[in-house]
């Protein structure tokens, strides 16, 4: 009898969230699997996260498919396989899945952590320069914030821009981009998203060194492989959930904005201890910072836009206004009603909640949405809200964005001026005229 052929060996490199059990958790798969592991080390690699170093036997097809029940599961982050010749022993510079960009945040993270001021060690940005690459809502809120934190602060900015000024006239140091990335040690990307990847291409990339942080406020561009940082990079995200304004003037008042976090690729070991040195500078750990994905952030932010905040949101007032216009009511009923009102709804649902919301309304409003909301926002649209995250979580819309921005943004001109005439805007720029508070407001 011939002896059967012995078991591929490879090396798996298992990035785990450190919660109770979650390594016997990745070794019971392994072993319910019947992956035979010849040695295993397991470290700690940042405060949260833990990491399983592990030699296995198992044929190809079962290692893909373990592989990939891993990556699925809740515990686990990333999922790196050193093949026998490259890695044998070795441990590779970054343990974040190198998969990322198309894994799906929706697996990850149900139950983590919220950092706040005791969780930081904020001297780990001390003798670190910071350049904040451009100075808009976020931008101008991330350099002051962090100057007045005590952190050596300058501004990245293509001479001549109108920001420049603007920063100058703040106190802050202005650099061009190129500059303030040769010179500093993290670099926060804070340009608009679209252009993100040129600049970053063009006039940073060539500046990083291993050792510094590229930190980003949403992860759009690197979940979906529009920016890919040299290896030695950390790569991190702290998203306040606020604009800069608030963000500034939380901060000033001794207070601050709640924040995501997120580490995509962990090349220092301590890259989520200097990403919350970061966030507390900002003052975010004072109300709290939540650490996530950047797959998770980034899908979720792109649904919530698509459908409920923005796309939602309008065809539902329009919906509604079109509806009341066509029974023949008088437009500017309809406009109070669809779009005025709403701001006094989402005040109370802001503050208290759907059923804060509910508690303050008449119960015949109450009464009626009950009956109603569900035929409203029935199957069709579930099902369409669906389809929608599909092609969020398949990186479909992002294609379909960034091809559309790189072409020159026609199509997009067109649906904004088809969208600019509605009879809605032009009943309600009339019917704001009368409201002077908007313009004491700044919200006109
Ligand atoms: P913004 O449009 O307010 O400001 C961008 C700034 O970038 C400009 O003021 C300018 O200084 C600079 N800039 C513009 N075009 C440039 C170019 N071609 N080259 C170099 N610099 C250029 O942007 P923002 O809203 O602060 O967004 C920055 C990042 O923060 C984005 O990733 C965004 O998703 C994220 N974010 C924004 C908010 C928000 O409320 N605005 C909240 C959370 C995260
Ligand atoms: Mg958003």
């Amino acid at each position: 009898m011939t002896r059967p052929a012995p078991l591929p060996r490879g090396t798996w490199v298992v990035r785990v969230h450190d919660r109770p059990a979650s390594v016997e958790r990745v070794l019971g798969t392994l072993r319910r699997r019947r992956v035979r592991i010849d040695d295993l080390t397991v470290a700690r690699s940042s405060r949260t996260s833990m990491v399983v170093v592990v030699a296995v036997r198992a044929e190809d097809t079962t290692g893909d498919r373990v592989c990939a029940e891993l990556r699925a599961s809740p515990d686990v982050i990333g999922v790196e396989r050193v093949s026998q010749d490259e890695g044998e022993g070795e441990k590779p510079e970054s343990t974040t899945n190198s998969d990322m960009t198309t894994q799906s945040g929706s697996d990850q993270m149900n139950d983590a952590k919220l950092f706040e001021d005791d969780d930081v060690n904020p001297q780990l940005l001390e003798d670190r320069r910071v350049a904040v690459i451009g100075y808009g809502s976020q931008g101008r809120a991330h350099a002051l914030n962090l100057h007045d934190s005590g952190i050596d602060v300058v501004v990245g900015l293509r001479e001549g821009r109108p920001s420049a000024d603007a920063a100058r006239d703040d106190g802050l140091t202005v650099l061009s981009v190129s500059d303030a990335a040769k010179q500093s040690d993290v670099i926060a990307l804070l340009v608009p998203d679209p252009v993100a990847p040129d600049v970053y291409r063009d006039e940073i990339d060539p500046y990083l060194q291993p050792g510094d942080v590229l930190l980003l406020a949403h992860g759009f561009n690197v979940h979906y492989g529009e920016i890919e940082a040299p290896p030695g990079v950390d790569v991190v995200m702290v998203a306040p959930k606020s604009p800069g304004d608030t963000v500034r003037q939380e901060f000033r008042a001794g207070r601050g904005v709640p924040a995501l976090l997120a580490v995509h690729r962990d090349a220092s070991g301590s890259a989520l201890e200097r990403t919350l040195a970061y966030a507390h500078a900002l003052g975010c750990t004072r109300a709290g910072v939540l650490e996530t994905t950047f797959a998770a952030e980034t899908e979720t932010d792109l649904f919530g836009e698509q459908a409920v905040l923005c796309g939602g949101f309008s065809a539902l007032v329009k919906a509604g206004f079109e509806t009341l216009v066509d029974a023949g009511y008088d437009p500017r009923l309809a406009y109070f009603e669809c779009l005025h009102e709403l701001k006094l709804i989402v005040d109370l649902a802001y503050a208290g909640g759907l059923s804060g919301m509910r508690s303050e309304v008449s119960d015949t409003a109450e009464f009626g949405d009950y009956v109603s909301g569900e035929r409203v926002i029935g199957e069709e649209s579930r099902a369409a809200m669906q389809s929608i995250l599909e092609e969020v979580r398949s990186g479909a819309f992002a294609r379909r964005w960034v091809d559309e921005w790189r072409a020159g943004g026609s199509e997009f001109a067109r649906m904004r001026e088809s969208e600019r005439g509605h009879p809605l805007d032009e009943v309600g720029g009339t019917l704001r005229r009368r409201m002077a508070w908007l313009d004491r407001s700044g919200c006109a």
